[in-house]
């Protein structure tokens, strides 16, 4: 039989992917990105990529793969290698304009029609400079996810995070068992800055109601760890930083601070711990690599969804493969770790269904 991995993409007309440019853009926010990147994109012939006729009654699937982000395109692919199995995959998103694949320029997709547009609940303590308080969440809603958002940041982790996850009660997902599948797609450059990678606030999601058509309520509680450690070491970054600034190398360039306050902070003394502690809770910026949502370990964890074969705990045949399964925040962006939870993934799915009877 011949491989082939069906495509359906859901509630868009896949003739028209890139000729409703209205929508494309939040005009209040994006009025300027748009007419040039419109231009762009309609200079393109790029039309009709996806002609699949959606299944018929008839059809019958061996795997059903919803979502085709950094993780479920991988699982779709790997499994249609399979030349006797039926994939389908179901995305909800559009064909995402090639312009996402130029890191540069790739925040001009959030607020736009490959964007969930989802905003987290007001809460105290952060974002206090952000438009009704409310931070913007950004999600892919595109073939390929929030890769279509994303800046492209290629890290691995350390090895530390993985044999984590491994004494959490997550037998195979050790450093030592996911290193192959990061070499199996490593051939990019590895950029570093500083970022919170272990943060001890944590926050979490609930459901609006049981319609699955509502979008669930993010709570992320940032900065609100008893300590405000958070704080602190994100301070001690912006205290290292200055201290890197100093160095001859930096001052090559006349590289310096920039002393304007940030609105909101002036009753602080520029520079003071308390201005640095203002700045972060209005600006608080975010990469957005919110992990755990749907959290791996043992059954008798109250917190984990699914189990080390990425399973759901009490359900049968279903399985949740992305980043809401990393058990906890790693010392490194998500997108090359989801990635490898794809590859990971497909191989488990593969030796299950040859192991059936
Ligand atoms: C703005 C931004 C920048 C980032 N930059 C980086 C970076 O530079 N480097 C890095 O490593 N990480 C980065 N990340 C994080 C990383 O890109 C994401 O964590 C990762 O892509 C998530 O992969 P995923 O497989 O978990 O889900 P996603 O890639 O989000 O895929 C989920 C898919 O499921 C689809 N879907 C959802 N519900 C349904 C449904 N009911 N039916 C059908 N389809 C559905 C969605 O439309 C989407 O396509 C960034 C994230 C954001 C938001």
């Amino acid at each position: 039989m011949e491989r082939w991995l069906r495509l359906l993409v859901l509630y868009t007309n896949i003739f028209s992917i890139y000729s409703v440019d209205n929508d494309l853009f939040d005009t209040q926010n994006k009025t300027n990105q748009r007419v040039n990147i419109h231009e762009l994109i309609n200079s393109l012939d790029v039309r009709n990529l996806y002609q699949d006729e959606p299944p018929t009654k008839e059809e019958t699937f061996d795997f059903i793969v919803v979502g085709s982000g950094s993780a479920g395109a991988v699982v779709a692919n790997r499994l249609s290698e399979n030349p006797n199995w039926n994939v389908l995959l179901l995305e909800v998103g559009d064909v995402a304009t090639p312009f996402t694949e130029i890191p540069v320029i790739s925040a001009v997709f959030q607020y736009t029609k490959l964007d969930w547009g989802y905003t987290a609940e007001r809460e105290e303590g952060y974002c206090w400079g952000c438009p009704n308080r409310r931070m913007h969440w950004p999600r892919g809603r595109a073939l390929g996810g929030t890769t279509a958002l994303n800046y492209m940041i290629h890290v691995r982790g350390n090895p530390l995070d993985y044999d984590r996850w491994e004494a959490m009660g997550n037998p195979g997902w050790g450093y030592k068992d996911v290193l192959p599948y990061f070499k199996k797609l490593e051939d990019a450059h590895i950029k570093v800055y500083p970022m919170l990678v272990h943060p001890k606030s944590y926050g979490y999601l609930r459901l609006k109601s049981k319609n699955p058509f509502q979008w669930p309520l993010f709570y992320p509680r940032y900065f609100t760890d008893p300590g405000n450690d958070d704080i602190k070491t994100f301070i001690a970054a912006i205290r290292e930083i200055q201290r890197i600034n100093r160095q001859p190398a930096f001052q090559r360039f006349r590289s310096e601070l920039y002393t304007k306050p940030i609105p909101g902070c002036e009753q602080h003394a520029f520079n003071s711990d308390a201005y640095w502690e203002c700045a972060l809770r209005t600006i608080t910026p975010t990469l957005h690599h919110q992990v755990a949502t749907c959290k791996m370990g043992p059954s008798g964890d109250p917190e984990a969804v699914v189990d080390n074969r990425l399973k759901v705990h009490g359900i049968r045949r279903l399985r949740v493969v992305d980043t809401s399964i990393i058990p906890l925040p790693i010392s490194a962006h998500v997108n090359i770790p989801a990635v490898m939870v794809g590859e990971k993934a497909s191989d488990i799915i593969k030796e299950d269904w040859t192991m059936r009877p």
